[in-house]
């Protein structure tokens, strides 16, 4: 390492193939890829990475694969439908009591399994002011949105002062009771997760929760347990965000660690997102067979502070859905088939009164 010199930054497959992180010979290959998809990675990830690995599930999340350029005739540029439900733009509204903000089209890593990735990139640049002014407008006339989501992108890629006039603008707005910021930052930059930033993302009298994405137990570092302390110390509620990813964390010993490591970094696990149907990115996705197994093997050996909900995004717009596994069979009216966590299953009769 050249002496005093910062580790940067990577951004473009010379610079990975620099790193040591990719092949020479594959040069050309991770250009074509990155003539379509955005590349970053941090350093803090980087130096995560055990180089000389094919199957390091760090690498697996940052460095580019040819096969992001096979499109499977299922995939879509908007795999969960937001453009039919965006009123002004980059605002989602999908659910009768919360809106999405899309603040900033940057992140501070690219992800390759990325469900926004035909939108995301350096150069996409951020909402303009008079469209966040539109968006504001659009939830002072809408009284029943009593939570708004911010995300892009990475929104806490932005400067304090943007984040503080974000949280401030929307704090003013009376029935806006909860600020949610969606961030893969106090993983992949956990420097940046200064007092500063996490004080710009707190307004009196409303709730702050920040979803901090992550997807593999050695990405929660000491430094990234730290940006999440310096978020709760301001009055953060953390929760996780994680996808199921094959190679990264398809088997219940990483998901376990993840789950805990979640819980020991103050964040309680939200969400195992199953994979969108977005471009290029079969050879990520999970049977839900599979995702419904896992689950089972988290609910029998771990914590229920620890357990998150497997989600899907049903493609189309049509909104969030847990996918089990099922738990409980419904038989006739009264008569139920539970399983219990190590697989036996059990007969529960609804016993209720004579008046029912
Ligand atoms: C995912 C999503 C939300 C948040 O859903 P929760 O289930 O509350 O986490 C809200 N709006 C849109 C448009 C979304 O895609
Ligand atoms: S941080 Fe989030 S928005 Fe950015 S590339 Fe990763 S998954 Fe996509």
């Amino acid at each position: 390492m050249t002496s005093g010199l910062q580790p940067r930054r990577l951004t473009s497959p010379q610079d990975l193939v620099e790193a040591g992180l990719a092949e020479p010979e594959r040069l050309r290959e991770l250009e074509a890829v990155a003539r379509r998809y955005a590349i970053g990675l941090t350093p803090a990830l980087a130096a995560l990475i055990r180089p000389g690995d094919p199957a390091d599930p760090i690498a697996r999340q940052f460095v580019p694969d040819p096969r992001e350029l096979i499109r499977d005739p299922a995939e879509r540029d908007d795999p969960i439908g937001d453009d039919a439900m965006s009123p002004v733009k980059g605002l989602v509204h999908r659910y009768p009591d919360r809106v999405l903000i899309k603040l900033v089209a940057v992140c501070a890593v690219y992800c390759r399994f990325c469900f926004r990735r035909e939108q995301v990139g350096p150069g996409s640049g951020s909402l303009s002011a008079a469209d966040f002014a539109a968006a504001l407008d659009y939830i002072r006339a809408h009284a029943g949105i009593w939570e708004v989501i911010l995300t892009g992108g990475d929104p806490l890629t932005l400067s304090p002062r943007r984040i503080a006039e974000a949280t401030q603008a929307l704090a003013a707005i009376d029935h806006v009771k909860v600020l949610r910021w969606h961030t893969r930052l106090p993983v992949a930059a956990p420097e940046r997760v200064s007092k500063a930033v996490a004080r710009a993302l707190m307004a009196e009298g409303k709730t702050t929760v920040v979803a901090v994405h992550a997807n593999h137990p050695r990405e929660l570092t000491e430094s990234a347990r730290f940006a999440c302390r310096r978020l709760t110390a301001e009055g953060a509620m953390l929760v996780s965000q994680s996808v199921l990813l094959k190679g990264v964390n398809d088997d219940p010993e990483t998901l376990i660690d993840l789950m805990r490591a979640f819980v020991e970094a103050r964040v309680k696990p939200y969400y195992l997102h199953h994979g969108d149907l977005a471009p290029g990115t079969t050879h990520w996705r999970v049977p839900i067979a599979r995702g419904q197994e896992l689950m089972r093997a988290l609910r029998a050996r771990l914590s229920g502070l620890a357990t998150p909900t497997y989600m899907l995004d049903i493609p189309g717009g049509h909104g969030k859905a847990p996918i089990g596994p099922q738990w409980i069979q419904c038989g006739g009216d009264r008569e139920h088939v539970v399983t219990d966590p190590q697989g036996i299953q059990h007969v529960y009769t609804d016993r209720l009164g004579a008046d029912s």
